[in-house]
């Protein structure tokens, strides 16, 4: 999910005036920005599997510091006690917490089962809205109004400037979610073969994951290029 974490920042505002919208959105995607760090960093591993769903190319393998419930939980605790040190808004500090763990709830409403509990455990869920373009668009893009609609009515801008920017904002979101919604698979690899050897169908192997400084990631001394996935925020 990507807009529907941002319609659930931009609701949020409602309930705690003071936090600024960059907060709240940052705290809605919080796994999500911590992902590809460790991805990167070969902690956590995701490979290219075109029609793995019908929304997205991306096989989650392995995931479980960013997204098991157990530490989306400590994630949230964590962000929060960051922001209440920070600013002793309680307000603030619960919404923020909500928001970090609400990112796992929307994520088990639109992946296939692929979300664990926690680390080590082999239990995975997840109920495969992404199995359905259609659907994942309308109700996200639901969520993404009708949080749109709340931030609109719960603020008014200073100046013009607080209205573009909102409206501006808002169209970007829809037109990175829109293009992303359109796009297909990332091309494959520049170079002969699969860049790890193992795969028949081209797209499957560890190709995603392996950092551009590992050995995974060369062949034969030569190094291959990273593909662009274009949806990092799933
Ligand atoms: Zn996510």
């Amino acid at each position: 999910m990507f807009i529907g974490h941002f319609g659930l920042a931009l609701a949020a505002k409602r309930v705690a005036p003071r936090t600024s919208l960059g907060t709240l959105g940052a705290a809605a995607q919080w796994v999500d920005l911590l992902w590809p760090l460790l991805v990167l960093a070969g902690v956590e591993r995701v490979r290219i599997d075109p029609g793995n769903t019908a929304f997205t190319p991306l096989d989650f393998e392995y995931y479980p510091w960013t997204h098991s419930l157990l530490l989306v939980l400590v994630w949230a605790a964590g962000f929060a006690a960051a922001y209440h040190l920070r600013t002793r808004y309680r307000r603030g500090t619960a919404t923020v917490a909500a928001l970090v763990a609400s990112h796992w709830v929307l994520d088990v409403l639109t992946h296939r089962p692929d979300l664990p509990l926690a680390p080590g455990s082999a239990a995975r869920v997840g109920l495969g809205l992404w199995n359905s373009v259609p659907a994942t668009v309308a109700v996200e893009g639901t969520v993404f109004a009708a949080g749109v609609a709340i931030y609109a009515r719960s603020t008014r801008p200073r100046n013009r400037t607080g209205s573009w920017a909102l409206w501006s904002l808002v169209a970007f979101l829809a037109l990175v979610y829109a293009s992303s919604a359109l796009a297909g698979p990332p091309p494959r690899w520049a170079g002969r073969g699969s860049p790890c050897g193992s795969s028949s169908s081209g797209w499957r192997g560890r190709t995603a994951t392996a950092p551009p400084w590992s050995r995974t990631a060369r062949n034969g001394g030569r190094r291959w290029r990273r593909p662009r996935t274009g949806r990092w925020w799933l």
